[in-house]
């Protein structure tokens, strides 16, 4: 990696501005650290993308997710974080300082916490982006009480679209899982629940080719990719589960990743790396909760001052071979 000009020497060095780094980014503050957080070109995380939060607790009436997101800013930095709207492109984690490239220059962090989220795999159809927030979701605890006696399709044929296609049928009036093939990919025991469950009905064989609606959502289109045939079923609401990419994919190779690139860290959010910590949904394909992403991310933090703490005398450069 070049040494840009504009190099900056930090002690904690936050990647991600969803809950998970902005938690982290409070705590290291609140220690003194001024932690810098690099928020990407937009605060927040997938969050961000959600209309109203109401299982976040202080919340009774609940909170938008930009208005939650820009709350947890706020606070980080009234204690002394900075928040960067910038991205990491690369890291060296080789040696510490550890260096993390991005657009506009370099940093050199004694710790770094990695918490760049995961992306929700989209269907890339029409309407879908246009609708998001209204009535097309990624997140059936964040957006299920909205689709109270409604009819919802839910996309997808994997452990996720059926747990959370059954989540659903506590609200919804009916539940259509659209799948594009006639099995499911999903596990026996909620092949089986989801089947035998009042509520909710299959399309097999069958793929969204589009999502129509105005303010809100009205019908999916399909396509049979047995038969060619194409109908619109009418809906209130779509919820797309056909996986979630981690964003890791700058540290492949230098941190290690589960097979479905979740950064792997021991319960207290060490990275194989001494003085690099993960938190959130970067390292959590389990639970993927505003709450359980911020406890993370505040967890990363205070094992990052405790590390900063245990070094302190210690050359940085030597740091890592003790
Ligand atoms: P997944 O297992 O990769 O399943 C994705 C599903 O979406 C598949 O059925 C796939 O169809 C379908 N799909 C993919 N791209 C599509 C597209 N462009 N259009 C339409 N359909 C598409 O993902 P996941 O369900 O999120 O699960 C991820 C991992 O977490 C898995 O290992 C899963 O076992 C685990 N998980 C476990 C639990 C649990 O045990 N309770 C709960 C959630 C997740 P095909 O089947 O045709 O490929």
């Amino acid at each position: 990696m070049e040494k840009p000009s504009n190099s900056e020497q930090v002690k904690v060095l936050v990647i991600g501005s969803g809950p998970a780094g902005l938690s982290a980014a409070l705590y290291a503050a609140r220690a003194d650290l001024n932690p810098v957080v690099l928020a990407g070109m937009e605060l927040g995380g997938q969050v961000s993308l959600t209309n109203t939060v109401e299982n976040y607790p202080g919340f009774p009436e609940g909170v938008g997710g930009t208005q939650l997101v820009e709350l947890f800013q706020k606070q980080a930095e009234r204690f002394g974080a900075r928040v960067e709207f910038d991205t990491a492109t690369e890291v060296d984690l080789s040696q510490r300082p550890f260096r993390v490239q991005t657009y506009n220059g370099e940093y050199l962090a004694d710790t770094l916490i990695i918490s760049t989220g995961a992306t929700p795999i989209h269907l890339d159809v029409p309407g879908e982006s246009e609708l998001t927030g209204r009535g097309v979701s990624y997140c059936a605890t964040c957006d299920g009480w909205f689709f109270k006696d409604k009819d919802v399709v839910v996309v997808g044929g994997g452990d996720s679209a059926l747990e959370e296609g059954i989540f659903l049928t506590r609200y919804a009036k009916s539940v259509t899982i659209i799948h594009r093939r006639d099995a499911l990919r999903a596990g026996a025991i909620l092949q089986k629940r989801a089947i035998e469950h009042p509520k909710i009905k299959f399309v097999w064989n069958s793929v969204v080719t589009e999502i129509l609606g105005d303010e809100a959502v009205h019908a999916v289109r399909l396509k049979n990719v047995v038969t060619g045939e194409t109908s619109d079923h009418a809906t209130d609401g779509v919820f797309i589960f056909i996986g979630h990419h981690p964003n890791t994919q700058i540290f492949d190779g230098q941190l290690e990743l589960d097979e479905h690139g979740y950064l792997v860290t021991d319960k207290l959010m060490h990275t194989k790396v001494p003085g690099v910590f993960a938190a959130g949904e970067a390292a959590d394909p389990t639970f993927r909760q505003v709450i359980t992403s911020a406890g993370m991310g505040a967890a990363a933090a205070m094992q990052a001052i405790h590390f900063l703490e245990e070094h302190a005398e210690t050359p940085v450069e030597s740091a890592i071979s003790k």
